[in-house]
């Protein structure tokens, strides 16, 4: 079988791709993408401005209002009466700012998505220079060196140089979702026509594994962009709210048809208006009583709600997300950068079972002495510092004075450790000649050096495949009580909120070595490392205000159980009785079970769990009726952030494929930011109902005005022209006052919503219907009583021109107003 990891070196290879082992200059990538463009799909051409705002004119009421406009304008001027030329002008004018005042929102809810889109772009990790650096995936050139490693989205087409175990899912490309071992072409002939074995391809995801490769195509040569040209994401799917709404739009409309062809017949029959006249009145009826302006104005909130919360570190990527975010009931947690800092310091080690050692310093500047016991071996001790410094893939670089990890952060305190111990980093590089990655399956790694496997991870995963261990310079057999012994040292570590890792390693490579599970096998133990990672301080408070909001907080985390209770206990997320469940007797429960210990708990603590286990979790509670906010990071945990109602994707730690799934993404990892995504998802719920309960009983005030008017037999109060005025005020402006309302303070002392109510309840409508009523009966009695005080009584006949009425319909309009 062939070797898992391949490496090409040749300098021919290189520069027959055009590039060399450092790859670019900055200058050459800038000069090529100039030559074959950006690396990004075919933009389609804008809408222009001109359309976009003529578009708003295409409600077809208000086009028949301004035809009647247009006709009375017309019909004005033949006949010479300038006086009713004023009414028209006023009608165009209001339908005119209405229809910009539109188009203004619309345009700054499109902005503020089109700058979400931005942040959300794709980057890749390339070497230019001979440094590794981070780009746009649009800035991605032919000659770059792509850096691959698990879960990775692939930005270009490109030839491998570099491969260990790396797996790929094509299924974007191929339809196949079974992923697939790619290689390197060893051979030292041209490398064109490639093999798909030894290439990988833009819009496919890294796996499994990592790789280093060469940039051949890019943007429309691409096989992906030559097969398909797909838009990235969709983020003007309709929210429950939003669709329920326009189903409610569908039905006012409809009466109001009806309203507005009796009132036209009413008009022209009875009260004596000319077929104009009458229409423009009904017309105007039409345009103010169907809330037309209601979706936009919901859209608009919501992108302004979006806006604001990626403004506060929370990317959501549909519009509909902040809806469901509202009504979260329970959030699924990560520990690790999540609720915790994620950053590392190495503050004990244990040699072997029974000599601690105290490593002093904290961060990442490898200044700190190390307190060892009276007696240890110097030899076990090199030893167990070399394999924690080799079996590594992060970098430790100082910068401008200060002390930086590149790669994972858990590595770095162990390269921070290695050099407080004397290792040299120097020679780190040369040490290890194949790598087997760390996966979370697994929950460790290992590396061949110096003909020997070295190996680290979770200790209890490295203690089930040890034998022996290393102690006072001798390998021993690894008996069961050294086991116990080191298992609860293990224990006591993390009592004390210690991440621990193990080290071990085997004397003999296996023949031949085809794979990690072949390699990592009866190992010998060397030791284990505790290292702190503080939690992040506005964590604690943002737990309390989920509990006072009777959102349940849940730690699924691949770290060891009492590390995460300790934790958890730090944040007031867990007291003493909080239940720790493991992976492994999660494994033995049934979903029945499940569901009953997730419904009598109010926090949890899910231990040493892989990603399937997230995705079990999130079914029951879903299956229970829960809605669902989960955090992942991982390739592997696509699938649970699918599966929730919210998947929240690391902005910093995260895979592309989990950003890609998620709905949301942290850009500070934090939890407490999810928290603050909530309550803003509640407050933007709670202006929405507000908006809806103030347009439809202003909208009913208005028609029991007329109505009611019109029934004890007068004329309506409210002209065409007051009407539209009445609406303008009403149905668009309050959509810019309620993106800044601010949020009523006990938005957080509630329980969440029920997500299954809808808005239109039989209450919340009975409430605002009654409330219309009494409106419009107000107004037609303050209208009736000013047409009495002015000597008017009751049978006799009113007309427009009467400066009485005049006056009466003007206090009408101020009252309702
Ligand atoms: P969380 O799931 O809350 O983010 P986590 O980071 O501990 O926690 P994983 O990344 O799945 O979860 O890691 C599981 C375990 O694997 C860790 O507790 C640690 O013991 C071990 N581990 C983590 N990173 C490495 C690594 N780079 N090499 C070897 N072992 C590791």
């Amino acid at each position: 079988m062939a070797d898992m990891t391949t490496q090409h070196t040749s300098q021919h290879f290189f520069s027959s791709l055009e590039t060399t082992p450092d790859g670019l200059s900055q200058g050459e990538a800038e000069a090529r993408l100039l030559i074959h463009g950006l690396n990004q799909l075919e933009i389609k051409k804008k809408e222009p401005l001109w359309i976009k705002f003529f578009r708003q004119f295409t409600d077809l009421m208000v086009l028949v209002l301004i035809g009647a406009a247009l006709v009375a304008i017309a019909v004005a001027l033949i006949e010479d009466q300038t006086e009713k030329l004023v009414d028209a002008y006023i009608i165009l004018g209001v339908v005119f700012l209405n229809a910009l005042i539109g188009f203004i929102q619309e345009f700054k809810a499109e902005k503020a998505l089109e700058a979400l889109k931005n942040l959300i772009a794709p980057k890749a990790r390339v070497i230019r220079e001979g440094a590794e650096t981070l780009v746009e995936a649009k800035n991605l050139a032919p000659g770059d060196l792509l850096i691959l490693s698990e879960g990775d989205k692939i930005g270009a087409d490109a030839l491998l140089f570099e491969a260990n175990e790396l797996k790929v899912e094509e299924s974007a490309l191929t339809g196949e979702s079974v992923p697939s071992l790619k290689t390197v072409l060893m051979a030292d002939t041209p490398p064109f026509p490639q093999k798909a074995e030894h290439t990988v391809y833009q819009g496919t995801s890294v796996v499994s594994g990592s790789g280093k490769a060469i940039v051949f195509a890019t943007g429309k040569k691409t096989e992906f962009n030559k097969i398909a040209h797909m838009t990235v994401s969709t983020t003007k799917d309709k929210s429950p709210l939003q669709k329920e709404l326009f189903n409610i739009g569908l039905f006012v409309g409809k009466v109001t048809l009806l309203i507005s062809l009796s009132l036209f017949f009413i008009g022209v029959i009875f009260q004596g208006y000319s077929i104009i006249e009458a229409l423009l009145f009904s017309v105007a009826v039409a345009v103010a009583a169907v809330p037309e302006g209601l979706p936009a104005t919901i859209t608009i909130a919501l992108a302004l709600g979006v806006q604001r919360l990626a403004r506060k570190n929370a990317i959501v990527k549909q519009l509909s997300s902040v809806e469901t975010l509202g009504s979260t009931t329970v959030i699924c947690s990560d520990k690790t950068g999540t609720l915790t800092k994620n950053e590392m310091t190495v503050t004990e080690i244990l040699l072997g079972a029974s000599h601690a050692i105290r490593v002093e310093g904290i961060g990442y500047a490898p200044e700190g002495k190390m307190i060892f016991p009276e007696t240890y071996h110097q030899g076990d001790f090199r030893k167990l510092i070399s394999v924690a410094a080799v079996c590594n893939e992060a970098s430790l670089v100082q910068n401008q004075g200060s002390w930086r990890i590149l790669g994972d952060p858990t590595e770095g305190a162990l390269l921070v450790m290695a050099k407080k111990g004397g290792f040299d980093l120097e020679k780190k590089l040369l040490n290890a000649t194949r790598v087997f990655p760390f996966d979370s399956e697994r929950k460790r790694m290992s590396v061949v050096a110096q003909n020997e496997i070295w190996v680290k991870g979770a200790p209890d995963s490295i203690l089930e495949l040890s034998t022996r261990i290393q102690s006072e310079g001798h390998v021993i057999p690894l008996t069961p009580s050294i086991k116990n012994e080191i298992a609860s040292a293990c224990q006591q570590m993390g009592h004390r909120a210690l991440r621990v890792l193990a080290v071990a390693y085997r004397e003999k490579l296996p023949e031949p070595l085809t794979n990690a599970l072949e390699a990592e096998r009866e190992l010998i133990f060397l030791g284990l490392i505790g290292m702190i990672d503080p939690p992040r301080p506005e964590v604690g408070p943002a737990v309390q205000l989920c509990h006072k909001a009777g959102i349940r907080t849940i730690i699924i985390t691949g770290d060891f159980g009492a590390t995460a209770k300790a934790i958890a206990q730090k944040i007031h997320l867990a007291d003493t009785n909080t239940p720790v469940i493991t992976g492994e007797a999660l494994n033995r429960t049934d979903k029945n079970e499940l569901q009953r210990i997730l419904q009598e708990n109010q926090s949890l603590i899910f231990a040493r769990v892989a990603p399937e286990h997230k995705k079990r979790i999130v079914d029951a509670l879903k299956e229970l009726g829960e809605i669902v906010a989960v955090t992942g990071d991982g390739v592997n945990d696509a699938p649970a952030l699918k599966r929730a109602d919210i998947g929240i994707a690391m902005g910093i730690t995260g895979t592309d494929v989990s950003k890609e799934v998620a709905n949301m993404i942290l850009t500070d990892d934090s939890f407490a930011t999810i928290v603050m995504a909530v309550e803003e998802g509640r407050h933007i719920y709670q202006n929405l109902r507000k908006f809806v309960w103030y347009i439809f009983s202003t909208n009913i005030g208005e028609l029991t005005t007329i109505f009611l008017a019109i029934f004890l037999g007068l004329l309506s109060p409210l002209t065409a022209v007051l009407i539209l005025i009445i609406n303008l005020g009403t149905d668009v402006l309050p959509a810019l006052a309620l993106g800044v309302d601010s949020q009523e303070k006990e938005t957080m002392n509630e329980p969440p919503r029920d997500p299954e109510a809808r808005i239109m309840s039989r209450r919340f409508v009975a409430h605002f219907v009654i409330l219309g009523i009494i409106m419009g009966a107000m107004v037609v009695g303050i209208y009736i009583l000013d047409l009495m005080v002015q000597g008017w009584r009751w049978g006799e006949a009113i007309f427009p021109s009467d400066p009485r009425y005049r006056h009466a319909s003007t206090m009408a309009f101020v009252t309702l107003v």
